[in-house]
């Protein structure tokens, strides 16, 4: 009777002497899809930073994290159930690939073939295609370790119109320095074009808070690619200096985001790979982004092996998601900073190459920090 007594009441004591939420990893079933079960994976950090993720799209659901009096809230965009998700058409949280971004006029060669991909953007194929992009798949979920998520997907050989049995591993981490690790890892059997990122959209305010014009952001390229009117790079990399596209220093968001400049009005205020100045730090990592909210002190840098990112202020959005708590998302409620390859690159041979062959294992990692100020 004494000992069972006793493991009850070191038990209680345990259970009162821990913050709110256990750091780990749970798991929960969150609704099913084609047939199969979707689990809502929950990472909890001993600062009580909170990530939710799960295998349908290898979406991040939420993402909570202290303001600097310590109350949290989630600064990502989402919804509550799976079904929510399902369609998605702003990519809300999701898995980007094959290809991150747009390819003109659906089509490239590539080793003497031409490929032509579904258009799913104007005359252009956006986000990889539309009837098995990663953002929309169910990926395989597993725990790794105490605090990672790795899902794994195989997309077919001639998937949306890519050559090649790609297959594709996307890893979540939530550190104890307040930081979300992704890694990305593909492997192919024939020569395909790949560039994946991650599309969440930010609110450092908190989801659903009002727009995103008052948050600063610095982000760390001197260059951008500009585009045509289909938002397609020119192919030339223009210097930043002097446009409205210079967040060299710490500037807000809003400041100049309806300029008559014509970049801005081609992507309706900022929709723009900037080409990151490359200067590793020891873990090969560029700080892409660094952004601030100043009412509640919350701030997010972007660190990322890949050479681009894509600033992107929900300019599409138009009030016609609802999201978590009934929030309705409104034009620029949220920003999103795509770590990626430059667009359209199977057609710019001088761009950064986004050809993945046999043999070779493609790599990248992307890390969103936070942190208060
Ligand atoms: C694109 C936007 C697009 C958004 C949602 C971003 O990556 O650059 O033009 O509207 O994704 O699809």
């Amino acid at each position: 009777m004494m000992p069972r007594l006793f493991l009850v009441l070191a038990f209680a004591g345990l259970a009162l002497a821990q913050p709110a939420s256990t750091p780990g990893i749970q798991q929960q079933p969150f609704g099913t899809h084609d047939g199969r079960p979707i689990t809502l994976y929950t990472l909890t950090n001993s600062h009580g930073v909170e990530v939710r993720a799960m295998n349908y799209g290898g979406i991040i659901v939420s993402i909570r994290v202290p303001d600097r009096k310590g109350q949290s809230a989630d600064v990502v965009l989402g919804h509550e159930t799976l079904e929510g998700y399902i369609p998605n058409p702003p990519y809300i949280g999701a898995i980007i690939g094959r290809y991150g971004n747009r390819i003109a006029n659906g089509t490239f060669n590539l080793e003497g073939k031409t490929y032509t991909l579904p258009k799913n953007d104007g005359p252009n194929t956006l986000h990889g295609g539309i009837a098995r992009t990663f953002d929309r798949v169910v990926w395989d979920g597993e725990v790794k370790g105490r605090n990672e998520v790795a899902f794994s997907y195989t997309s077919k050989d001639g998937d949306d119109g890519f050559p090649g049995n790609l297959k594709v591993r996307v890893s979540y981490t939530l550190t104890d320095g307040n930081a979300i690790l992704i890694d990305y890892e593909a492997t192919t059997d024939k020569a395909t074009p790949i560039n994946l990122t991650q599309h969440s959209y930010f609110n450092l305010a908190g989801e659903g808070n009002g727009d995103i014009l008052n948050h600063e952001i610095m982000i760390n390229g001197d260059h951008f690619t500009p585009v045509d009117k289909n938002l397609i790079p020119t192919g030339e990399l223009r210097p930043v200096k002097g446009t409205p596209l210079d967040f060299t220093t710490p500037t807000k968001i809003g400041a100049r985001i309806d300029d008559k400049y014509d970049q801005i009005a081609l992507g309706h205020g900022y929709d723009h790979n900037f080409v990151l100045n490359h200067k590793p730090n020891e873990n090969g990592l560029v700080l892409a982004a660094r952004v601030l909210e100043p009412t509640s002190g919350r701030t997010l840098e972007v660190w990322t092996t890949q050479p681009g990112v894509q600033f992107y202020t929900g300019n599409f959005l138009d009030g016609s998601v609802t999201g978590k708590q009934g929030h309705v998302y409104n034009r620029r409620y949220a920003f999103c900073l795509e770590t990626q390859h430059f667009p359209d690159s199977p057609n710019h041979p001088d761009f950064p190459t986004t050809i993945l062959k046999p043999g070779e294992t493609f790599r990248e990692k992307t890390v969103f920090k936070f942190e208060v100020k």
